[in-house]
């Protein structure tokens, strides 16, 4: 007997990257992975008999869960006043007088208690789980100094300790100078490799390692010796990408065999024909890219002629993406960057699981995958992309059992 059946739904399973619709369809859970999947019409009996629990879905639609594979959601303090300040006018010297952009963010965020920083990033991850989020990576970031650095490491997994959504970390040291390193940008490299980086594997902390290279951020070389350090601890790498300017930063990711390649506005097909060997994802940050108003687009034809899976997220944070939403974000792909509802679906589930490492258990609605799923009060799955704003999510299913409810 299994431990639950989910019938009257129809599925959107996203094997393989396409929709997969089953309609009229069952899903059977046994010790939290999908134990069978398919037309109802085709069980081998009647519900009751066949599982202990039987739920009706009174004609949802069930996705495998949602996956937000880039955040920077554990912070302090919030930027509403330099936007505000800059839609007044101020220029970017105005800002750095106010001490307002990411230094201000930095200087919060050391000041505040581990206790602070639960309370306002849970309410950030609500959010995202009350739009049918089960998976989330979480980037450090805002530290910059070894203690602050494992500060928000801890309390990302202490987001995920309830189970109720699964965590994945990313120490970013290398994400910005900190302002006691201005001028010093190697120096702090130094640090990162030699202090932040081991304290947190030693700790368990990381799940990868990220680093920003971009004009204007961290070098090629830079970037290539934290890349070392995470490689000799044996920890998977991931890379902001060619955001300002093309610095080869796609092809770079790739030399490293990193999981994924994110931002990639100005990426070149060298590049992405390498993350394509290297089976690098490329996720996009619609987000970032509306609410900079950027005007470069990634290369979305390139990235589909070179077959790299294109995987989407919030990108939370409180500079350039204070959104703590995961749905807006497949709208603006499909608006801004032309990708398909389709492509969109699968930004936040299949291929979000493969920028993670989770491909072989998480992103689809597969046998013997982990029964991570959300139901949603729609007619058909397009709709997740053609809405802007609302929440159709009926409700999230994590290892089979129902975890949260949208209020
Ligand atoms: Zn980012």
């Amino acid at each position: 007997m299994w431990d639950s059946i989910w019938i009257n739904a129809h599925l959107a399973t996203l094997r393989l990257g396409k929709y997969g619709v089953i309609r009229r369809a069952a899903l059977a859970v046994e010790q939290g992975r999908i134990a069978w999947i398919g037309a109802r019409a085709d069980l081998p009996g009647e519900p009751a008999q066949l599982a202990r629990e039987v739920h009706d879905c009174e004609g949802r639609w069930i996705t495998p869960g949602l996956i937000d594979c880039h955040t920077h959601l554990v912070y302090a303090g919030n930027r509403a006043r330099e936007f505000e300040l800059r839609l007044q006018g101020a220029s970017d010297e105005d800002i750095a007088r106010d001490g307002s952009g990411i230094t201000s963010t930095v200087r919060e965020t050391r000041d505040a208690s581990e206790m602070e920083l639960i309370r306002a990033s849970s309410a950030r991850l609500k959010n995202l789980m009350d739009e049918g989020v089960t998976t989330v990576e979480i980037k450090s970031g805002y530290g910059l100094d070894t203690a602050t650095e494992l500060k928000l490491l801890r309390v990302a997994r202490l987001l995920g300790a309830s189970g109720a959504v699964t965590v994945k970390t990313s120490l970013l040291g290398a994400h910005a100078l900190p302002p006691e390193y201005q001028g010093r940008a190697d120096a702090y490299v130094d640090l990162v490799c030699a202090e932040i980086l081991p304290a947190a594997a030693e700790a368990k902390l990381a799940d990868a390692v990220d680093a920003v290279c971009d004009s204007g951020s961290f070098s090629a070389q830079q970037t290539q010796r934290v890349f070392a350090a995470a490689r000799a601890l044996r920890l998977p790498v991931r890379m902001h990408a060619d955001q300002f300017s093309d610095s080869n930063g796609a092809a770079l990711a790739a030399r490293w065999g990193a999981l994924s390649a994110d931002q990639l506005e100005h990426s070149n097909e060298a590049g992405v024909r390498a993350m394509a060997e290297a089976g690098t994802v490329a996720v996009l940050l619609p987000g970032m890219h509306f609410f900079l108003r950027q005007k470069q687009l990634p290369p979305v034809g390139l990235l589909r002629s070179h077959g790299v899976p294109i995987a989407l997220a919030s990108d939370c944070n409180p500079g350039s993406s204070p959104s703590g939403s995961i749905l807006p974000m497949l709208n603006l792909a499909c608006t801004l960057f032309g990708l398909t509802p389709e492509e969109a679906l699968a930004g936040v589930t299949c291929h979000a699981a493969l920028a993670l490492g989770l491909g072989a258990t998480h992103g689809t609605l597969e046998a013997g995958k982990v029964a991570d799923f959300a139901l949603w009060n729609i007619e058909a799955a397009a709709e997740l992309a053609y809405a802007m704003g609302g929440n159709p999510c009926a409700g999230v299913v994590k290892r089979g059992v129902e975890v949260h409810r949208p209020d």
